[in-house]
């Protein structure tokens, strides 16, 4: 206790932050302290444009009220409840809206609390829907370079980045990586999708060839590839994926959990590119990004082959103690209100060619080298430092922090994904500020 009460409030050292550097954060920290609609407040008291939705899940602005009374009204009336043997009405209530979201026969949902989590649940059950259809010599996932799936041990084995990977040991085995889908050469400052690359799916048959399909589970992607950089799939592409994980009994999951819940002007990537997997990771804008939460969602073929066996036996031997928290239920439910009342989905459908048009007005800004963009997504590539990669995009950030603007990068790219709530105003605001910060920079 007396360690509480003498802790010192101000004291930066504690906190292990994650994904930065901590050393150098420490020495001049950026504190965000309240946020409203499109913006943040920082510490000193400035407003901060939020370019980047928090980190891509604060889809329909900050602090919405109907999210927030929600929230307060749950933790007075439900706390917490375990959903193990127990359920509570918020958990079903949500689990069934969020089915008639999302398109055809995906309606089933196991919530989870993150999108990690999401990852991991869905290669698990991709895992045992085999062996529960007996196919159980179906082991082996195929990822994809650049992909980004959370941060679980399964998440960072399917994954593609490698520093996520290459000081955790030996990883999953049995886990194939198809060539990611970017090339400057044939797709730089493509609108939308590249019309060259939808070929590269083939990878896929070459891995199939390599090892059987009677011993492949499932293939993951992102539809929209976000943290290394939002990498656009070239057209035809996941429809390919599709082609090819039909032809071969392989199950195909999107990780929607940056796709999902409007960026890219439709509900999901899968309505928007018409393309239906098997399983869909999501997280993120599913509560707004105000409690944690991910649910993962699975076609009816799936759940069904687990429901074959013996009533009095538990289907699936997983779950999380906070799996459809009653708190995160209720800031989800009020959230999809919120996305509905304000046809969040349809505006940024509306909004894109805007952005679009926003986003390639800096063809000719300084150290630009390709810019993507679909729905309310973009990245813009920079021509790395010589010597010094990533250095260029992350004073990019810093000075467009000081100029009130926030956007994340990763590497050499500045990548923007902003509330859906976004004025037309806010964004020439931020592609101005970014043209500006770009001039300044060496
Ligand atoms: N998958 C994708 C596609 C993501 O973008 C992220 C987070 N950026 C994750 C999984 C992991 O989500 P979380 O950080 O909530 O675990």
């Amino acid at each position: 206790m007396d360690g509480i009460m003498t802790s010192q409030p101000n004291n930066l050292e504690a906190f292990w932050m994650p994904f930065t550097m901590n050393r150098q954060f420490k020495k001049a920290p950026r504190m965000l302290v309240s946020a409203e609609g499109m913006y943040y407040t920082a510490q000193d008291g400035r407003k901060i444009l939020d370019g980047a939705a928090g980190l891509w899940c604060v889809n329909a602005g900050h602090r919405r009220p109907k999210i927030v009374e929600a929230v307060q009204k749950q933790v007075f009336e439900l706390d917490y409840a375990p959903a193990f043997q127990m359920g509570h009405p918020a958990a079903f209530e949500l689990a069934s809206r969020l089915i008639n979201l999302m398109p055809g026969d995906l309606d089933h949902v196991f919530f989870t609390n993150s999108g990690s989590e999401s990852v991991d649940t869905a290669l698990k059950i991709a895992l045992a829907y085999q062996r529960a259809r007996g196919e159980g010599t179906r082991q082996r996932l195929i990822g994809r370079e650049r992909g980004y799936h959370g941060v679980g041990f399964g998440g960072i084995s399917v994954g593609g980045i490698v520093s996520n990977r290459k000081f955790f040991g030996s990883l999953l085995n049995g886990v194939d990586h198809m060539p990611h889908t970017h090339d400057k050469a044939h797709q730089a400052f493509s609108r939308g999708q590249p019309e060259w690359g939808g070929h590269l799916a083939d990878e896929l048959e070459r891995i199939v060839t390599l090892h059987d399909a009677s011993n492949i589970a499932a293939v993951i992607v992102e539809p929209v590839a976000g943290s290394t950089g939002v990498l656009i799939p070239p057209q035809g592409y996941l429809q390919r994926l599709r082609e090819i994980c039909d032809k071969h009994g392989i199950l195909l999951i999107f990780d929607e959990v940056i796709t999902g819940f409007g960026r890219l002007g439709a509900g999901f990537a899968t309505d928007y590119f018409g393309v239906m997997p098997d399983i869909v990771c999501t997280a993120k804008g599913i509560t707004n990004g105000t409690i944690p939460m991910g649910g993962v969602f699975v076609r009816k073929h799936i759940y069904d082959a687990f429901m074959t066996g013996s009533e009095g036996a538990i289907e699936l031997f997983h779950g999380y103690t906070y799996s459809g928290h009653p708190v995160a239920c209720a800031a989800a439910l009020a959230t999809l209100d919120t996305y509905q009342e304000d046809g969040l989905f349809q505006r940024a459908a509306d909004l894109a060619p805007y952005w679009e048009d926003a986003v390639h007005s800096l063809k000719d800004a300084r150290h630009v080298i390709d810019l993507r963009n679909l729905g309310l997504i973009a990245g813009i590539e920079l021509e790395p430092l010589p010597g010094q990669p990533t250095k260029r995009a992350f004073e990019a950030f810093l000075k467009c922090f000081e100029a009130g603007v926030m956007v994340r990068t990763t590497g050499d790219i500045i990548a923007l994904s902003p509330p859906l709530i976004i004025e037309k105003a806010e964004i020439d605001r931020i592609f101005t500020t970014i043209r500006e910060v770009l001039a300044t920079i060496e």
